[in-house]
């Protein structure tokens, strides 16, 4: 059995608030919010990071269904929103399982830290 918590979570051995899902994609509300909404877009499969997806289906899935349908759900497609694929260790990425942050509902500023 897979011991990465975002496997975990999309199989529903783990609890979390979950915002969204279909056959290839789970999202779910972060732990810690750095925003009023703060969500992650995780595919089902295990995936470790951008640079292993390679999957031009579940991309597309993701960027062109899932972000527009969530951001909407959740009252930011108009007043605008942030994703954010933190990747690696320089990357500050700390579950090695892609997941696609979708931050808003508040001025965000840049550049980040
Ligand atoms: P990363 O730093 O890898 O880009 O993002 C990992 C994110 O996952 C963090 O924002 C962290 O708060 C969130 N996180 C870690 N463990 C859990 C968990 O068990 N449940 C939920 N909902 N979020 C988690
Ligand atoms: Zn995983």
């Amino acid at each position: 059995m897979s011991e990465c918590i975002f496997c975990k979570i999309a199989n529903k051995e783990i609890n979390s608030n979950l915002v969204y899902e279909d056959e290839s994609v789970v999202a779910f509300r972060d732990l810690n919010p750095q925003a009023p909404q703060h969500i992650l877009i995780v595919p089902k499969k295990h995936v470790a990071n951008i640079t292993e997806l390679d999957d031009k289906n579940l991309a597309a899935h993701i960027f062109t269904e899932v972000v527009p349908k969530i951001a909407a759900e959740v009252g930011v497609d108009k007043s605008g929103f942030r994703l954010v694929i933190n990747t690696g260790e320089e990357g500050g990425q700390t579950v090695n399982h892609l997941h696609v942050h979708l931050i808003g509902g508040r001025k965000m500023t840049w550049p980040p830290g």
